[in-house]
């Protein structure tokens, strides 16, 4: 996103169609992998509940799908220099919140199918990792409110990660040369989660871990730097979204779930 879509998706993004469980929102997870298409998309969308999960004893691990490489309009920026930038920007964002590993998939930013290849690829870090709670952007959002036109990497990756999680990382015959022969076993996952949506029925409350997700976005700062309004827009949509739930919370961040336990 760009701050000037951002702000326009701000009151979309606030307005969950199903009604929220407060209660599911408080149920605990030992390891969460969550994916993101860009850097920022994970904190922009999910940081306090990373924050959250980290400070409970949650091991949070973060995929970024792409690698960054459209993140300038500047002609002078150098495409290796940007990358270079973008992946320590994301590395600094990811243990402002307590996750442990950063896993980058490399994918060319602005370029990416929901191709097998990808598939494989999330597959196999479902399977190298473990966890049981998934995080991913939900792939059915093609725009927001009446200003934001989602990313089609979001959507992508978000197609991606649906069938990655089911059928792909509970089969063996899929992919299996490169997966299942190479001692990547099945993953059984327990919740998976979507992201960077208006269908929210999983309510996080946030309260407490704000100043940790602006602060990870701030380390984005050849992305963010240069937007005053950050703040505002952020703890905006942070009340916004507790006040559409209607659980009473202050502070919340929302996902779409599925649950398989
Ligand atoms: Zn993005």
């Amino acid at each position: 996103m760009t701050p000037a879509e951002e702000g326009s998706a701000a009151e979309a993004l606030a307005a969950p169609e199903a009604a929220s469980n407060p209660l599911a929102s408080e149920r605990r997870f030992a390891k969460a992998l969550v994916f993101t298409p860009h850097p920022d998309d994970a904190e922009l969308s999910g940081g306090a509940t990373m924050a959250k999960w980290a400070s409970e004893g949650t091991e949070v691990i973060l995929c970024v799908v792409t690698n960054g490489a459209m993140g300038s309009n500047d002609p002078s920026v150098g495409r290796e220099e940007l990358i270079a930038t973008r992946q320590a920007e994301q590395r600094a964002a990811a243990g402002m919140l307590g996750v442990s590993e950063v896993v980058f998939l490399g994918y060319e930013d602005g370029y990416v199918e929901d191709s097998h290849e990808l598939r494989r690829d999330m597959i196999r870090e479902i399977r190298r990792h473990r966890p049981d709670v998934v995080v991913g952007p939900d792939p059915s959002m093609f725009y927001f409110g009446q200003q934001y036109m989602n990313h089609p990497d979001h959507r992508r990756v978000g197609e991606a990660f649906l069938a990655a999680v089911n059928p792909g990382a509970t089969t063996v015959p899929l992919y299996r040369a490169e997966l299942y022969d190479k001692g990547f076993e099945p993953h059984q996952v327990k919740a998976v989660l979507l992201s960077l949506t208006t269908n929210g029925d999983f309510t996080v409350d946030a309260e407490g871990f704000m100043d940790r997700k602006l602060a990870a976005l701030r380390a984005h700062d050849s992305q963010l730097g240069a937007w005053e309004g950050l703040e505002g827009f952020v703890i905006g949509m942070a009340e916004m979204i507790a006040t559409s739930s209607g659980t009473g919370l202050r502070q919340a961040e929302s996902f779409k779930a599925f649950f398989f336990d």
